[in-house]
């Protein structure tokens, strides 16, 4: 009896990527957990005032689970609050807008690479609670984030020696396809020409330097943000195509 129960049910952390409203008064949620990857689950009841779940179920938030398999979704069964990151992230517009597009990409990259999804569960919840506690710029967390996103998926860019040849950089063309920077040689026709505030920028937030990005100024942030989106567009608009690719066969 108590193993049947033990198969059926299971405790992990998880953060809420995203929510949606089902029939009069339950939400399914997209999770991302610490050990299960992504998980699809109901919380039932949590749109009534009297929901024991309270607000521990909000986009955001990180809580204790524990949850039961069921026939297509599973069940939330138990919730503890891990990190209350929801109010402070909802409190400010750049940080929300921010923290969607990180819950997201997040959801993207662990529905298509399940085997990154423990370290990328870890990004999440460190730029979630980067974003409630305005520790930097919302701006500069999202493209932090994004950066470390995209390496931990195996998509790690260089920004300063030749993404193509290794020639040591800096050099001052950027290439999403090729993989960042790239040498004169290796330039390809129609690649940006970033200053080298940005190229700095871009390697700052990639490594995590955060004395160095906070320092920065609105060319290079401004800069940095239509590269790193036009890096992460490219590479998932790849897996995408690969996976049409697949079904047809
Ligand atoms: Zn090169």
């Amino acid at each position: 009896m108590a193993k049947s129960f033990a198969s059926r049910t299971y405790r992990d952390d998880a953060v809420v990527l995203r929510t949606h409203k089902l029939g009069e008064a339950d939400r399914i949620l997209v999770l991302l957990t610490r050990e299960h990857g992504q998980v699809r689950a109901v919380a039932k009841g949590v749109r009534r005032t009297s929901s024991k779940f309270g607000a521990r179920l909000e986009p955001f938030m990180v809580a204790e689970l524990l949850l039961s398999h069921g026939r297509n979704l599973d069940i939330v069964t138990q919730a503890q609050t891990k990190g209350a990151y929801g109010h402070g992230i909802a409190a400010d517009y750049a940080r929300y807008t921010a923290a969607a597009a990180i819950a997201e990409t997040a959801e993207r990259l662990t529905d298509i690479d399940g085997d990154s999804a423990k370290a990328q569960y870890q990004l999440v919840i460190g730029a979630f609670a980067a974003l409630s506690r305005g520790a930097h710029a919302p701006e500069l967390i999202l493209d932090s984030y994004l950066l470390r996103a995209l390496a931990t998926a195996g998509w790690a860019p260089s920004f300063t020696d030749c993404a193509r040849c290794g020639a040591p950089g800096p050099h001052s063309a950027f290439s999403a396809p090729l993989g960042g920077a790239v040498c004169p040689a290796c330039r390809p026709p129609g690649s940006a020409s970033p200053s080298p505030e940005t190229m700095a920028l871009l390697a700052a937030l990639l490594t995590g330097d955060w004395a160095a990005a906070d320092e920065s100024g609105p060319q290079p942030r401004h800069e940095s943000a239509g590269l790193v989106a036009g890096y992460l567009q490219w590479h998932l608009e790849r897996v995408l195509r690969s996976l049409q690719h697949v079904e047809r066969v």
